[in-house]
């Protein structure tokens, strides 16, 4: 098995594109990325899910089930036997990752500085400085009422200590119903590479990569990171506004794909007649059009 077994590379007038099916091999390409850069790049990756679990964590939990032991202090150990300069190592460390713990591994190992994920699936991401002081206002065992007022935008944020920023979203932009509800969820999938969504999630990141001393996250190399499942429909990827998502595309200095096409059978909306292989075509034809 060698690194370039894991993926699919194509050059795309210019621009290099790596197809994963395995999200958690995309690993690969991003060292191949590494090693080209005088630095570690930041990842931009568009998700339905977060990914963000430790690396090695499922393994450490298999090695420690019998023998008794820590999981999370032996994860925590096997990270820091990742070399990118070494494809042995990556052959490695990307045969025992599970699922969505590549994120992780990347940036716990320098392969990666910083990572921002645009996902679907968890609404609140890392929470800010002042919201987490809201809520603890809010849950305070006392006979006083709570007195901080909501926190509005810009806010502050923490240094991850595993460098990974999930950007937090309301629903889909605009909408003001309340509960937010089923609709909802079909009207926020379809947006996700709006401009109007990704100018706001960009937004949200932009407050987080300053707290980490990145000033304008997009005038840093960064790798473009597209998972195929938050596509759940044929609107999701064919955006009225394409501006926003194609400035991503011509800036990156490599774009990664994972395919799963299990996920993306899975996750799409009733109805919906997509699969991985066309959700691939298209987003090529986004590429072409991005760069040409
Ligand atoms: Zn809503």
């Amino acid at each position: 098995m060698t690194l370039a077994q894991l993926f699919q590379h194509q050059n795309i007038c210019g621009k290099d594109v790596y197809v994963v099916d395995d999200h958690h091999r995309a690993q690969a390409p991003w060292a191949l990325v590494r090693r080209q850069l005088g630095q570690a790049p930041n990842l931009i990756t568009i998700d339905h899910h977060t990914d963000v679990y430790e690396a090695f964590l499922g393994h450490a939990h298999l090695e420690t089930w019998e023998s008794g032991g820590d999981a999370l202090a032996l994860a925590r150990e096997l990270v820091k036997g990742i070399d990118w300069r070494d494809d042995q190592s990556l052959l490695w460390a990307i045969e025992r990752l599970h699922h969505d713990e590549h994120i992780d591994a990347a940036t716990m190992s320098g392969i990666l500085n910083y990572a921002f994920c645009i996902q679907l699936s968890d609404s609140g991401g890392n929470p800010s400085i002042e919201e987490q002081a809201y809520d603890a206002d809010r849950q305070e065992q006392s006979p006083q009422p709570p007195t901080l007022p909501a926190p509005c935008r810009p806010m502050t944020y923490e240094d991850p200590e595993n460098h990974i920023f999930v950007i937090s979203h309301d629903c889909a932009i605009g909408c003001n119903r309340m509960p937010h509800n089923d609709d909802c969820v079909v009207e926020h999938g379809n947006m996700v590479i709006e401009s109007i969504y990704l100018d706001d999630q960009l937004a949200r990141g932009a407050e987080m990569s300053r707290c980490v001393g990145i000033d304008h996250l997009e005038a840093q190399p960064y790798i473009l990171d597209i998972d195929l499942d938050a596509f759940h429909s044929r609107q999701a990827i064919e955006p009225a506004d394409r501006a926003t998502f194609y400035r991503l595309i011509r800036n990156a200095v490599a774009i990664t794909v994972a395919t799963e096409a299990e996920c993306v059978d899975e996750l799409k909306f009733d109805g919906e007649a997509i699969d991985a292989d066309f959700l691939l075509a298209r987003l090529v034809e986004h590429i072409k059009a991005a760069i040409g």
